[in-house]
């Protein structure tokens, strides 16, 4: 095995997301059809922003790991 996972931090509010995506492959022919790929988890979570001169903080960038197909323990299904 030697699937490269990135890091998701522990100090951050981490949102997850149970859902299909695009491979972004031109000849693949699962995504052609509509059906795309998954569904897998991901977990989402802003980096640092910079702060604002008003007092506050702007929104850092939007960063997404990839998880799997096991449910990841702290991930609370909400409706
Ligand atoms: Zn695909």
């Amino acid at each position: 095995m030697s699937t490269v996972k990135r890091e998701i931090p522990t100090d951050r509010h981490i949102t997850y997301q149970f859902q299909t995506r695009t491979c972004g492959k031109a000849n693949c022919t699962q995504c052609s059809n509509g059906k795309k790929h998954g569904p897998y988890w991901y977990a989402y979570w802003y980096e640092d922003g910079e702060p604002k001169r008003c007092g506050g903080y702007k929104r850092g960038k939007l960063r997404t790991a990839y998880i799997g197909k096991v449910r990841p323990q702290d991930a609370i299904e909400k409706k």
